[in-house]
């Protein structure tokens, strides 16, 4: 329980994770009818970016920051305008009370989605470490729609599977401190909560640092019995090395129709906008798809 989001917020991992995110929650509410998001590791739900552990890494100036002065980053003088998912995606966090004069705070995915929902919409929010839940719990104890579990996410899945909405999404975006053992955890939470709620739609974030790390975790989705599961990845460095953080992805089961269309354009937006010493890539492709919908 080492790990403290605070130190890595808004990176470029952030940008991607939470472009997808709100392309999720836009996808969920062209219905009318009221959604569940589950968010199983919370964090504590906003970072303030002059905080000393953000200062110490300065990854949101290689993250969001890249994507709020694209001027000066990738386009070589020639700026184009972001595609409309970014564009939302950002100006939402501008939206943010305290970032009224520029970014100074960036909020975590139970903000991002809290300030999308609408007043039927409900959110659950597991977060095990006490000092970052007992934040999380401040940050919304006048948001009656909003329920904060200081609890292991994946055991509370459990509990809180299938939602009375019967809709919805669950983000699973752990820390990763077991390393690869962690995904036969998250393997294990994903087929207790597909025998529960094999309709919900879950998307689980992940780093990408060797590429053979992850590959038995996409084996494995082939064949966890869901129709359809997209891969959205972004890749900063080359994914060869298993000392640093190379890139990240998502994958989204049961991802709604169209969801692809919807991200392909701010992948290839931000991918010029966040590249390093060498150009990132982006891939996004179905593991498994269904035509039928
Ligand atoms: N989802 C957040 C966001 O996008 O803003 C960031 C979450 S951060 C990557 C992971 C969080 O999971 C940390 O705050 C950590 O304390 C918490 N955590 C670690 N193990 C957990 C567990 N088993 N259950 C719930 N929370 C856990």
């Amino acid at each position: 329980m080492n790990y403290r989001h605070a130190y890595h917020a808004g990176n470029f991992a952030d940008v991607l994770k939470h472009t997808v995110l709100l392309a999720l929650i836009e996808a969920l509410q062209a219905k009318p009818t009221p959604f569940a998001f589950v968010d199983t590791h919370a964090g504590s739900g906003c970072y303030a970016l002059d905080s000393v552990e953000a200062g110490k890494t300065g990854e949101y100036k290689d993250g969001i920051t890249r994507l709020l002065f694209p001027d000066m980053h990738g386009s070589h003088g020639k700026t184009e305008p972001l595609p409309p998912l970014l564009r939302r995606w950002l100006d939402a966090i501008l939206r943010v009370p305290g970032n009224e004069s520029g970014l100074k705070l960036y909020p975590g995915s139970p903000l991002q989605v809290a300030n999308a929902m609408r007043a039927n919409d409900s959110a659950q929010l597991c977060e095990l470490h006490p000092e970052e839940a007992t934040r999380l719990r401040d940050l919304f104890h006048h948001d009656h729609r909003v329920h904060v579990h200081q609890r292991n996410g994946y055991e509370a899945l459990k509990a809180l599977l299938p939602p009375k909405e019967k809709r919805g999404l669950v983000l699973i975006d752990p820390p990763y401190e077991a390393q690869e053992a962690e995904y036969r955890v998250i393997e294990r939470a994903l087929k207790g909560a597909l025998q529960r709620w094999p309709t919900g739609v879950y998307a689980v974030w992940y780093p990408i640092k060797l590429r053979s790390q992850v590959q038995p975790f996409h084996r494995w989705l082939q064949h966890c019995g869901v129709r359809r599961v997209l891969r959205a990845e972004l890749l900063v460095h080359p994914d060869d090395s298993p000392l640093r953080l190379n890139g990240s992805g998502m994958v989204i089961l049961n991802a709604p129709w169209k969801l692809d269309e919807v991200l392909r354009d701010a992948l290839r937006a931000m991918a010029p906008l966040l590249s390093q010493e060498h150009p990132a890539k982006w891939r996004l492709d179905w593991l498994l798809e269904d035509s039928a919908g």
